[in-house]
């Protein structure tokens, strides 16, 4: 299903409240000349009441409501599309900027498992486009366009949260399963990479840890990168016990440099110094994502060279096994024969591991894919009247 909506009218006059912190909102009602519990209020009804509109903020008086719809904005993006899976576990967005550039947000719906609660996980993109030309990657093929703000990676967060507490969703066919109404998890797993918006994306994960605000646990959000050495040692100094995960998607440079560009500009060997950096600094975990391309990746020989590669990292590194999703590359997923071998020979090398779960296989959900569609659509009069046909999701 495709539909379109509008939320607001960007403005780029305006202040966009969502990439401020507290102490920031606080300094910036100083400025204003109002007192500092006044942008705790404020705080409160955006993430708390996740309201989208100052007159809704009813203990505000209103001059300052009038005041603030004049100055500010609570988010500057539009939903021009939307898709959901048939079973509605996972939904996708396509937002448009305030200055009309269009990224990609992801909610992805869990039922509830072996007794523990339902989760609602959004990947968000963190850049417009990507520098990093990954050939698997529809965002990749686009080319880099720009650096998505603070408030641009929270909006697409408080997008769902206001959709979910609007509508709580419980998992079809589990009855007395609990309605879940709020986001459990979030994923930098949409466009863009989010170490090269280093500052914005570290800014935006701590207003959304922010116990004052939107409180969502720092261990529930993930960074997956590219693998960028000086990005990867700074995150382990940050003090956020946020999630790394590290696209690998290769064992060795060769292979590696042919499906990732940069490769050629960090090799592993870089990669994996900063991971025992990193590990050495927090003590925790590293997932490593390992996207398998039928005939490219998936062999027995890169299975092995895999675990070498990781054993060394012992208990600190478990791999991500994810079927590529198919783009406008020509890759393929291998079977579940191929997958199964490959974790085996992981197991062997005592590397633990996993596989992604298919989602949303009735929408494009492979990060960039409604992007290009959409623009092909628009492009094309004769497509515009069309849905989206079956594609799978990442
Ligand atoms: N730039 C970051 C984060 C965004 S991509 C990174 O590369 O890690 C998030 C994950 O999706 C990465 O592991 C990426 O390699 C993977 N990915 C990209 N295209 C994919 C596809 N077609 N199928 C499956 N996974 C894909
Ligand atoms: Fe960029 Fe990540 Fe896609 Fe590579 S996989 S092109 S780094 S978004």
């Amino acid at each position: 299903m495709i539909r379109g909506r509008t939320t607001r009218e960007p403005s780029a006059a305006r202040r966009d409240l969502l990439g401020l912190t507290l102490k920031q909102l606080e300094e910036w009602f100083r400025e204003l000349g109002e007192p500092a519990y006044r942008a705790r209020q404020v705080y409160n009804w955006i993430y708390k009441h996740l309201v989208t509109d100052f007159a809704a903020m009813s203990n505000l008086p209103l001059s300052l409501r009038e005041h603030l719809a004049r100055e500010a904005t609570i988010g500057q993006v539009t939903v021009r599309s939307e898709q959901h899976s048939k079973d509605d576990r996972t939904r996708k967005i396509l937002l448009e900027l305030a200055d009309g550039r269009l990224i990609e947000s992801v909610l992805m719906l869990y039922p509830p498992l072996r007794g523990s609660s339902a989760r609602a996980t959004v990947c968000v993109s963190s850049q417009a486009g990507c520098a990093f030309g990954c050939t698997f990657c529809a965002t990749g093929q686009m080319g880099f366009e720009r650096h998505l703000s603070a408030g641009e990676i929270v909006a697409q967060v408080l997008h769902f949260a206001r959709e979910l507490r609007a509508a709580p969703w419980r998992a079809r066919g589990l009855p007395g399963s609990q309605p879940i109404d709020h986001i459990t998890n979030l994923v930098l797993m949409g466009m863009g990479e989010p170490l090269h918006n280093y500052d914005n994306v570290m800014q935006a994960l701590r207003i959304l840890n922010s116990p004052e605000g939107f409180n969502l646990g720092a261990r529930h959000m993930t960074v997956s990168t590219v693998g960028l050495p000086q990005g990867i040692r700074r995150l382990s100094q940050e003090g956020l016990q946020v999630n790394l995960a590290i696209s690998l998607h290769a064992p060795n440079d060769e292979l590696r440099a042919q499906t990732m560009p940069v490769t050629r500009k960090y090799p592993l060997a870089e990669v994996l110094a900063a991971c025992q950096d990193y590990i050495a600094a927090t003590r925790r975990q590293v997932t490593f994502e390992y996207v398998l391309l039928a005939g490219v990746n998936d062999s027995p020989v890169c299975a092995h060279q895999l675990g070498e590669l990781l054993a060394p990292l012992k208990q600190y590194a478990h791999v991500n096994c994810i079927p590529v999703n198919k783009t406008a590359a020509d890759y393929r997923p291998p079977g579940p024969e191929a997958i199964r071998r490959f974790r085996d020979i992981l197991f062997q090398h005592g590397v633990s591991n996993s596989v992604r779960a298919e989602r949303g296989d009735d929408i494009d959900a492979a990060c960039g894919q409604l992007r290009t569609r959409f623009v092909a659509q628009q492009r094309s009069p004769l497509a515009r009247s069309n849905t989206a046909e079956p594609a799978r999701s990442r």
